[in-house]
């Protein structure tokens, strides 16, 4: 049975007034799917979140983390210490950490090794950028970006494992894939995984869609087969944007 998510990156916004406001305006709103609700606050407001949200069944992931445990590594922060924090899920490849700060999938493979090991579930993303889906590459590439990142953890680390396939051109953008473009990317990622890990792992994998969703199209995104919920940009900034996508389903 595949879980209904969706799960709102906040990037670099919202301070801790910002913060605040907008989870007092999460905790108030009206959920009418079954969606589980995440969102990922910068790292100096994870544990506000956390202790905002707690009793409720809104979870907190972190954007980012670093593949050792402790050591000199200036800046960045482990797995142990989101756990510390109460935070037991963590987005890994954004493409913005791909493009901005170099990160390999051979690296990201380091980074979910290290997260599956911490006990935390993963949000992994990836897509191909608009060149490649211009020369026709996209399958090529998506496939390559999985195989890489994820194809060495075993078959029941996949229980921890959410999959965002985020096309690079439609983050930000205003442009959204198509609905067919993004089930048929789904359907692509979900026969890539059944290949290799089989019929058990591939039938609970949640793959969530990102890129430009809107209140206006996330209900038609989400009613694809292969699609199990989106994770959400700018579009989280807003409570009420943010709940009309949970509410989409
Ligand atoms: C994202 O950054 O993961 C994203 C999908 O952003 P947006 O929804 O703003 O396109």
């Amino acid at each position: 049975m595949r879980t209904k998510i969706v799960a709102g990156n906040w990037k670099m916004n919202n301070d801790s007034s910002a913060t605040s406001a907008l989870l007092q305006e999460l905790k108030k709103a009206n959920q009418t799917s079954n969606a589980r609700r995440i969102v990922a606050p910068a790292f100096t407001q994870l544990a506000q979140a956390v202790k905002l949200l707690e009793g409720t069944t809104i979870e907190v992931a972190a954007q980012n983390m670093n593949a050792a445990t402790s050591g000199a590594f200036t800046g960045e922060v482990s797995a142990s210490m989101l756990k510390g924090v109460g935070v037991a899920t963590v987005i890994i490849g954004h493409s913005e950490r791909r493009s901005l700060y170099n990160e390999t999938d051979v690296a990201l493979a380091e980074k979910v090794a290290a997260a599956l090991s911490g006990n935390m579930e993963v949000i992994f993303c990836f897509g191909e950028e608009l060149s490649d889906r211009k020369s026709g590459r996209h399958f090529d590439v998506v496939s390559h970006q999985l195989k890489t990142a994820l194809f060495e953890i075993t078959p029941d680390s996949w229980k921890h494992i959410i999959l965002a396939y985020e096309p690079v051109w439609a983050i930000g953008t205003g442009e959204t894939a198509s609905p067919e473009q993004a089930q048929e990317m789904h359907a692509h990622i979900r026969s890539l995984v059944h290949q290799q890990y089989g019929e058990t792992v591939t039938t609970s994998l949640s793959i969530l869609y990102g890129g430009s969703v809107k209140p206006n199209n996330a209900k038609e995104i989400f009613s694809q087969p292969d699609v199990d919920g989106g994770l959400i940009g700018g579009a989280s900034l807003n409570a009420n944007d943010f709940m009309a996508i949970v509410n989409a389903f």
